[in-house]
């Protein structure tokens, strides 16, 4: 470890900040943040260092830096473009004793500023010991997107109930649990939800009810994309990583369940056409069950859970045997693999209007409003119709669609298996035929097909 990580508190104390640039400014702001008192002195005061003036209380010396005694200052910060003032202030610091920053040169400063990931009270500080600010920077973004701003709240609401909790569970190991819970758990999305008056309730009553063994589980209905990890969205990826139990779907990478805790039970509910591993009833009450067990479950499913995902379903029977649980949309197969395929599902010169539909087999026939679906000006995308391709084809003609209408068949949309192949209704069919196709495969069709020739922008298998 290059350097030691430490928090100073510079609430009411002197800061001195040589330079008056954008650099300086930046650098007040955040001595501002931390309430120092800060003293600014330089040549030529920048303007947005004026327009600090007042709202930051600075005292301004305009005056070229001169080696005095320093030693009223806690924290100097040396900003200036010219080496030898920021020498010469490095100099004084040290002979002084004073902490001292020249930035941008770690070699005259004995601290370094990290980045910063301010959730107040809560504060991240990520630090490269001034070998790759950059990365630095990165990994903060990094550590910004995973991390609500509501994390503050929820440490103010910590610091709200610390002693309560403190008296009402007296032993230590315990007192961990009880926070670990609460951090992880219903009482935490409610403050995230922004319920804080609910959250207050619930730690309330967690702490009446308290026995050392009392625990409540949570389900979070999770909408995983179609496929590529990184469309999954940011509070997809937070709940995941705090469940202890993740039941998901075929249709669920697995570089999207290895996001999930190693050490986190995985449950796999199957779904494959004409070969359900689990009964939807079944996985209806294995998710109450869970929950009621006392555990965060991470229900993953497919795309948006709400289409064509049967998660309405899931959620009456967890409503009707009053269990937490959130809902997490996804992006849905449909928007997915339109914009990785390059094709527009509207478009002012094409297709004023999108309709989905499923286009699964029933007595193996696909029932569907043929006269509806068959109306020019909008695209129709069909989930789970490769196996009724002809059938639909054929119906979209017979019922009016002209026979060269353009249709894609999307295989593996999002992902690097990725393949699109077009044709007209005419022709898809056998098209599709001479291909090794392998599912899960969605279809598109309509005129705005026909973008995808000039839009197409993912590199994908052929
Ligand atoms: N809830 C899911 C849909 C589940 S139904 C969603 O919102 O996307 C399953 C169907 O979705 C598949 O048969 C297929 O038609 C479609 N599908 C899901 N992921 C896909 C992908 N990556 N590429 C192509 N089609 C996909």
């Amino acid at each position: 470890m290059d350097y030691f990580p430490v928090f100073f508190n510079l609430k009411g104390q002197e800061c001195l900040v040589v330079g008056a640039g954008d650099i300086a400014a930046r650098k007040i702001e955040l001595l501002f943040r931390a309430g120092a008192k800060i003293t600014v002195i330089a040549r030529d005061i920048g303007a947005t260092v004026a327009s600090m003036q007042t709202s930051h209380s600075l005292t301004l010396q305009q005056t070229s830096f001169a080696p005095g005694d320093l030693r009223q200052f806690r924290l100097i910060v040396s900003a200036t473009d010219d080496t030898e003032t920021n020498l010469l202030v490095a100099k004084t610091a040290e002979e002084q004793g004073v902490p001292v920053n020249v930035v941008d040169n770690p070699g005259l400063s004995s601290f370094i500023f990290p980045a910063i990931v301010d959730r107040s009270p809560i504060v991240i500080a990520v630090s490269s010991g001034g070998s790759a600010p950059v990365l630095a920077r990165l990994l903060r973004a990094k550590i910004e997107s995973v991390i609500p701003p509501a994390y503050g709240r929820l440490a103010g609401l910590a610091e709200k109930f610390r002693d309560k909790v403190k008296q009402r569970i007296k032993i230590a190991p315990q007192r961990r649990i009880f926070w670990e819970n609460v951090f992880q758990g219903t009482i935490t999305e409610q403050v995230f939800f922004g319920n804080e008056q609910n959250a207050e309730k619930l730690i309330k009553l967690a702490l009446d009810d308290y026995d050392g063994s009392a625990n409540t589980g949570e389900v979070y209905l999770i909408g995983a994309g179609p496929g590529a990890a990184d469309l999954l969205t940011f509070r997809a990826l937070r709940l995941l990583q705090q469940a202890d139990v993740v039941v998901y779907d075929r249709l669920v990478s697995t570089e999207i369940i290895d996001l999930a805790r190693r050490d986190a039970e995985k449950i796999y509910a199957g779904k494959q056409r004409q070969n359900h591993t689990l009964p939807q009833i079944s996985i209806n009450h294995l998710l109450a069950d869970l929950a009621k067990a006392g555990k965060r479950v991470a229900r993953l499913k497919g795309g948006d859970p709400f289409i064509f995902g049967r998660g309405g379903e899931e959620i009456e029977t967890l409503m009707a045997q009053g269990i937490h649980f959130q809902v997490v949309p996804g992006i849905t197969a449909a928007s997915g693999c339109a914009s990785y395929a390059g094709i527009p599902l509207t478009h002012r010169d094409h297709a004023q209007s999108c309709v989905f539909v499923t286009g699964h087999l029933k007595n193996d026939c696909v029932n569907l409003n043929w006269t509806q679906l068959a109306l020019p000006n909008q695209t129709v995308v069909i989930y789970m119709g490769l196996i009724g391709l002809e059938q639909i084809c054929q119906s979209l003609i017979a019922h009016g669609s002209p026979s060269e209408l353009p249709i894609a068949l999307i295989q593996q949309g999002t992902t690097d298996n990725q393949k699109v192949i077009t044709g007209t209704l005419a022709t898809l069919p056998a098209l599709v035929a001479k291909q090794a196709i392998k599912a899960p495969t969605i279809i598109i069709i309509g005129t705005v097909v026909s973008l995808h020739d000039k839009l197409s922008w993912f590199g994908e298998c052929r």
